[in-house]
């Protein structure tokens, strides 16, 4: 399945100049801060607004497996609930609701789809220098065959496509499409595998192995480091990244440390599940400013904080 959960236009992240980010649902990292946690699971999930439920029981009617039953009325109204075990995803509840607080999120699409919409805003990437940025979720554990399809189809119309990786996947995805790729952002998080296991759920290994091959064929790569206290926000674990990099030859003409923030936790609560990062915490201001300085001092001199 290569399901889509957004479709973002005119952004101006993720990559340079004006661009459509297409985010794809399913990703092999739990990262604890994750803000996208709707793009972890590969399949269809079901999202629900719950305090805005109005408790009119017309899901509940609806629905072919008895996944949803109604509270007691108490402070804040009738609600309904989900057993998310009995759940198969057919969308009925969606379609009952008539105030849209239940979505189902991941919309599949055909390449040739895709491409069409990512292809309507082309005369705004070539006035600004944007293009196509494929995100997630994990773009590189989509079906290879797939993203290879979709990827050429954009460079033979002349757009640039920047790939958004976690590193997390097989090399021969990245191989794949190597040529038709104009920049990979390219997310480090920690050096240290005990950390990196903690906090991301599994080893760096092939993660930086991928990096290490995709810079020795001549890919053009921006470092981006989500940076949270507790994970990497530290000279230390900077310092472990840079020798990382430099150590392996590996040149970036632009490094991205993207502060930690907790603008996705609602999302959790709706799609039924805690938030793992709430004791994590983001770098101060002067802490990030420092981190720049120490990259810089380092030899690279094109760190933003953000982007
Ligand atoms: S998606 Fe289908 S099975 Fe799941 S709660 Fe809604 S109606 Fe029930
Ligand atoms: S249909 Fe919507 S408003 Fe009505 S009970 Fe279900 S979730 Fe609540």
């Amino acid at each position: 399945m290569n399901a889509v959960t957004n479709i973002q236009k005119y952004s101006i992240h993720d990559g340079d100049g004006i661009r459509t980010t297409v985010f794809f649902k399913g990703c092999p990292l739990r990262c604890w801060w994750c803000h996208n946690p709707e793009t972890q699971k590969f399949e269809s999930e079901l999202q629900i607004d719950t305090p805005k439920c109005t408790g009119c029981g017309r899901c509940e009617a609806v629905c072919p497996t008895g996944a949803i039953t109604m509270s007691e009325p108490a402070e804040g109204g009738r609600k309904s609930l989900i057993d998310r075990s009995k759940c198969i995803r057919c969308g009925k509840c969606v379609d009952a609701c008539l105030g849209n607080y239940r979505v189902l999120v991941g919309r599949e699409y055909t390449v040739e789809e895709l491409a069409k919409i990512c292809m309507q805003d082309q005369m705004f990437y070539e006035q600004s220098g944007g293009g196509v940025t494929l995100s997630g979720g994990e773009v590189m554990a989509m079906d290879s065959g797939y993203i290879k399809s979709l990827v050429k189809t954009l460079y033979r119309e002349g757009v640039d496509v920047d790939i958004d990786t976690c590193g997390q996947a097989p090399y021969s995805n990245f191989e794949a499409i190597l040529p038709y790729v104009h920049t990979w952002l390219y997310d480090i998080k920690a050096i240290d595998e005990d950390k990196h296991k903690k906090y991301i759920g599994v080893s760096n290994r092939l993660i930086l192995d991928n990096l290490k091959k995709i810079a020795k064929a001549g890919a053009r790569i921006y470092i981006r480091i989500p940076t949270i206290k507790e994970v990497n926000g530290d000279p230390e674990s900077m310092a472990q990244i840079i020798d990382f990099l430099k150590e392996n030859g590996i040149q970036t003409p632009q490094v991205n440390l993207l502060p930690y923030h907790s603008t996705g936790s609602h999302k959790y609560g709706k799609l039924g599940r805690d938030y793992p990062a709430e004791d994590l915490t983001a770098p101060s201001d002067e802490e990030m400013e420092s981190f720049v300085k120490q990259w810089n001092k380092a030899g690279f001199a094109n760190v933003k904080i953000g982007g």
